[in-house]
Order: C-alpha cells, then sequence, then structure tokens
C-alpha cells in the first residue's frame, strides 16, 4: 500500500494525487486521470508539472510540463501522454496504475488560454501528436463556444492510430450535458494523417499552402482574415514554426496573457 502522507511529507512543493484511470492508445500514447485537490485552480488549456515520487533516499523527483487536457471546471485532471521510450519520466509514467501517486506542482500557467486572444468569429486550434491536449480542455469549455461562432480543432499525426480522442471529435462530444449543443453547431473536427492513407493526408502547414484546408471547411479561398480568425498552436515545433510563419504571412499577429493577440502558441517539444 503506498504511503500517500509519508509521499506528501517528503515533497512538500507538490499535490500527491491518486491516479484514476489510465488508457493507452498505443505504444506511444497513452492518457490518464487522476483527483483533482480542492484547493487548485486553472484555466483551460493551461499546462503544471507532473512527475513521480522518488524512491526514498533517492534523487529528486523528475518533473515535466503536461497540458491539462480537462477543462477548468473538470471533478478529475486528465491528461494525454508521450511513451518515451529511455525518457526520465514517461518510461516510468507509462506503467502507472489506478491507486498509484503523482506529485503535481502547485500552480499551472501557460499561453493557449482564450484570455491570451482578442475577440474573433473563428477560432483554430491546431496540433500535432500529443500537442491536442490543452485543446481537449479548450474545446470541452462552453466560454469556447460563447467567444467564437465556429471552433476547429486540427490533429496531425503521422498514422490513424495516433489519432487519439477521434471518437470525443467525431460523437461524444455532441452528447456532453455542457456542451454537447453548442459543439454540435459550431464543432469541426479536421484530423490529417501523414505517413497512411487516411481520408486527409498531409503537414498541417501543407494543408493551408495548398489551399485544401479552407477549401475543406468552406472557408475563402483567399485564406486567414485577421479580421475574424483567431488559432492556437500546439506540438512539434516544425508545425508551430511553419503555421505561424503562414499566420504572420496573412497579417495575424502573436499574443501573451499580458497583451493578447490574434495567435498564441506553445512549444510542447521538438521533432
Ligand atoms: C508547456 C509544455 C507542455 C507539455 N505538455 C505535454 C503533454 O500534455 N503531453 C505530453 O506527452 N508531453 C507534454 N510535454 C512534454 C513533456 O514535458 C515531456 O517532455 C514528456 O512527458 C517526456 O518526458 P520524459 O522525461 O520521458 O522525456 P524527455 O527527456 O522530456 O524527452 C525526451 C525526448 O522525447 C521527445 N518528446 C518529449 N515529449 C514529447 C511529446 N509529447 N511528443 C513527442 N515527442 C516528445 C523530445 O524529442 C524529447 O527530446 C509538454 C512540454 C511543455 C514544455
Amino acid at each position: 500500500m503506498t504511503d500517500f502522507p509519508e509521499i506528501a511529507a517528503a515533497n512538500p512543493a507538490f499535490f500527491v494525487e491518486r491516479v484514476l484511470s489510465v488508457h493507452h492508445w498505443t505504444d506511444r500514447l497513452f492518457s490518464f486521470t487522476m483527483t483533482r485537490p480542492a484547493s487548485f485552480r486553472f484555466r483551460s488549456g493551461e499546462f503544471v508539472m507532473i512527475g513521480l515520487p522518488s524512491e526514498p533516499g533517492g534523487p529528486r523527483p523528475v518533473m515535466r510540463a503536461y497540458s491539462i487536457a480537462s477543462p477548468h471546471f473538470a471533478e478529475e485532471l486528465e491528461f494525454f501522454s508521450i511513451k518515451v521510450p529511455d525518457g526520465p519520466l514517461t518510461s516510468r509514467l507509462q506503467r502507472i496504475q489506478p491507486g498509484d501517486p503523482i506529485l503535481m506542482g502547485r500552480k499551472p500557467t501557460g499561453t493557449l488560454v482564450l484570455d491570451a486572444l482578442t475577440p474573433g468569429k473563428r477560432l483554430f486550434l491546431f496540433s500535432t501528436g500529443t500537442g491536442l491536449a490543452p485543446f481537449l480542455s479548450v474545446a470541452r469549455d462552453p466560454d469556447a463556444y460563447e467567444r467564437y461562432e465556429k471552433v476547429v480543432v486540427v490533429h496531425g499525426v503521422r498514422q490513424v492510430s495516433e489519432l487519439a480522442y477521434r471518437d470525443l471529435w467525431t460523437r461524444e462530444i455532441f452528447e456532453d450535458e455542457l456542451v454537447g449543443e453548442q459543439a454540435r453547431r459550431q464543432l469541426v473536427y479536421y484530423p490529417t494523417v501523414t505517413r497512411e492513407p487516411f481520408e486527409r493526408q498531409g503537414r498541417i502547414p501543407d494543408l493551408m499552402a495548398s489551399g485544401k484546408m479552407f477549401a475543406d471547411l468552406g472557408l475563402p479561398a483567399t485564406g486567414f482574415d485577421p479580421a475574424v480568425d483567431r488559432a492556437m498552436m500546439c506540438g512539434s515545433m516544425a508545425m508551430i514554426k511553419d503555421v505561424a510563419k503562414a499566420l504572420e504571412g496573412y497579417g495575424l499577429t502573436e499574443g501573451s496573457n499580458a497583451d493578447p493577440g490574434d495567435y498564441v502558441l506553445e512549444r510542447a517539444f521538438v521533432g
């Protein structure tokens, strides 16, 4: 039996929470939920430090940044994670089971929040791989649908099996008590796969450059319009760099918490 008070005493800087459920999507991806500390507040789209307690007398715990995948009002906290075979944290984290302890930092932060964007009509959420995580939070928050007429979730992966949460975007969210009705009218899910046949193929920046994305979404061929389009990006450096360049080309400018703008980004991982 894990001794939570002992772990808490050894790690006073962190919350000690308990794993509730684990879901393995592929041998590279998994999700888990855990208990939420009563005093923990965050804004949909923010990230927090997560880690596992070290062995007694061992080194300090390894902590890593993780986007919270649940919306700000959720009872449980959800995360969507990579499994890096020799990764200091995820080589261990991928083996967690319900009941196990998890350390969590006390201060959430981040720029992928609705408050960092100026008002507009369409909100594009561009992600690759686990970069989808913050948008699982933002697009399950009714605030997104109140602020924007359309919310477009773009998810780029290498293989079809990596389109985690596809059932959520294509079915479950429409049944959601809180956002179901808004999602039915306003949410568009736009998945794309780069290394296998799929109904849509290609890198996100290429789909923009060729005009295919605009045609698919029924948008003007002239592309993004700084008067109405807002965006968030999360995932690989290459996607973020190329999409940011494209958005700048259309006249959109980067925002932050202190100075809201047309788009915001989070560099979650290299490669
Ligand atoms: C702001 C922020 C938010 C993040 N949110 C998430 C999240 O929600 N889910 C998540 O899985 N990771 C997220 N990460 C990455 C995370 O912090 C860790 O890097 C990851 O969990 C691997 O940890 P590790 O100790 O096993 O390996 P590390 O030593 O941290 O990473 C080893 C290598 O694996 C690759 N890598 C790391 N993370 C990923 C990833 N997510 N996808 C593809 N390749 C990766 C990189 O090339 C890295 O150099 C986020 C990072 C930042 C900065």
